[in-house]
């Protein structure tokens, strides 16, 4: 029988699945626990689905643990987001106080996990706190922002820096997003699963048979955002570009996808502003999608002429890493993680305005050899670089860091 591991010698190549191995020997049995706040919808759930049970086949005692929490908590969780991406909102007292007390009650449940673990990855701003719930931890601590956090709003960043701070390490995507802690940083850039659901190989049929579910016309040029309906992502600058393409080539239509993730409680109300934006153009799709619609959306990536991610802000941008592995070049906000998978004129295009993202969609269907090439380049960028083989490396070289420190005090305190 293959084992998970060795399936991904096929795509990765024979020598990343043996270092992955090699790396991973003087870590086996160590007990790690994940944690974050929700287990569908969103970049941190699409990564954890797969980083932990890899771990476990190679003999790492990993779980992974899901915060819960009433509305208010992820209204507030919602404005640190936001805020830490750098809009100035406020969080009030009060729902401080929901924070801090939605984190002691889940700490009253994972306590005695957390406590007993090797290391611990707290996934984002949502269960920060539990560092300081955890007085008899044993284990290594390490905050992972997958945001962008480069301009913080300062009176909300300088709360969670309090319960930052007593972390043992942060991890970020950019070094642009590090900021001044008293601990070490590390960057590791987040990555795709080539042989999930999402992104593995789909039968021509099959995306046939998506299209033509959603009304979408395969004969005429499609243009595709996939995201979570978040003002960051910028839909309503999405179908500005697409009209003002749609000028230069009349049978384009757009598509925009996306669900909800459970912690995000804003998705509703920018859904319902771009229902207004589209008015009455039938070549304007939104489709609202469940969170396990993975191989629609991939079906829809595949389908795709134009792949888009328009974001203002984006920590890292996986559904980029996603477009750029069906073999499309991706016209990308040029902001945060983008920046590291979109080489400008190579596997994609940067761009600032929807006239930007219009002209380089004009240019990419008037020149679709070109398309073809940058594709390509593409597509091999990813396989590089954003392939889940690498994080899981990286990873695991943190976890030996973060071992030899434990020696290293074990023996201090010994000696
Ligand atoms: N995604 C999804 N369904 C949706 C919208 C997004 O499965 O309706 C997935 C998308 O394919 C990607 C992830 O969620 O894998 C979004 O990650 P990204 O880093 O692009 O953005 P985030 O939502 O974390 O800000």
């Amino acid at each position: 029988m293959t084992t998970l591991l060795e399936s991904y010698a096929a795509v990765a190549g024979e020598g990343v699945v043996n270092h992955l191995c090699r790396l991973s020997a003087p870590l086996k049995g160590m007990q790690v626990v994940h944690v974050n706040s929700t287990r569908i919808g969103g970049g941190v759930a699409e990564i954890l689905t797969k980083l932990v049970p890899l771990k476990r086949e190679l003999g790492i005692d990993a779980r992974w643990e899901v915060i819960t929490g009433e509305a208010d908590f992820y209204r507030c969780t919602k404005s640190f987001h936001n805020a830490l991406q750098g809009s100035p909102v406020n969080v009030s007292n009060a729902l401080f106080r929901v924070f801090e007390e939605t984190n002691a009650r889940n700490a009253e449940r994972l306590r005695p996990i957390l406590e007993e673990a090797d290391v611990v990855f707290i996934h984002d701003p949502q269960p920060v706190p539990l560092l300081k719930l955890c007085p008899n931890r044993k284990g290594k601590w390490v905050w992972r922002c997958h945001i962008d956090i480069s301009h913080p709003y300062r009176p909300v960043w300088k709360r969670l820096r309090n319960f930052v701070s007593a972390y043992d390490a942060s991890v970020f995507s950019l070094a642009a997003f590090s900021q001044s802690l008293p601990h070490p940083q590390y960057l590791i850039a987040p990555s795709i699963d080539p042989l999930s659901e999402k992104n593995i190989e789909l039968p021509a049929a099959e995306i046939k048979a998506v299209c033509d579910r959603f009304g979408l016309d395969t004969d005429r040029p499609i243009m595709l955002q996939v995201s979570r309906f978040d003002r960051f992502k910028d839909p309503l600058g999405v179908i500005q570009s697409y009209r003002l393409a749609k000028t230069f080539v009349p049978t384009l239509q757009l598509v925009l996808a996306g669900g909800g993730a459970t912690d995000d409680p804003e998705g509703e109300t920018v859904l319902e502003e771009v229902r207004a934006a589209r008015a009455d153009d039938p070549d304007i799709h939104i489709l609202a999608l469940p969170a396990d619609a993975h191989r629609t959306i991939n079906a829809l990536q595949r389908a795709a002429d134009i792949v888009l991610q328009k974001s203002i802000k984006e920590g890292f941008g996986l559904t980029v890493t996603e477009g750029m592995w069906k073999g499309k070049p991706v016209i990308g906000g040029d902001t945060g993680g983008i920046r590291l998978q979109v080489i400008n004129h190579h596997t994609g295009f940067l761009v600032n305005t929807p006239e930007g993202a219009a002209l380089r969609t004009r240019y990419l269907l008037q020149h679709r050899d070109k398309l073809q090439e940058m594709g390509q380049k593409a597509r091999e960028f990813v396989r590089e670089n954003f392939l889940v083989t690498r994080q899981l490396r990286e990873n695991l070289a943190l976890m030996l860091v973060l071992d030899r420190q434990n020696e290293d005090r074990i023996q201090l305190s010994v000696g």
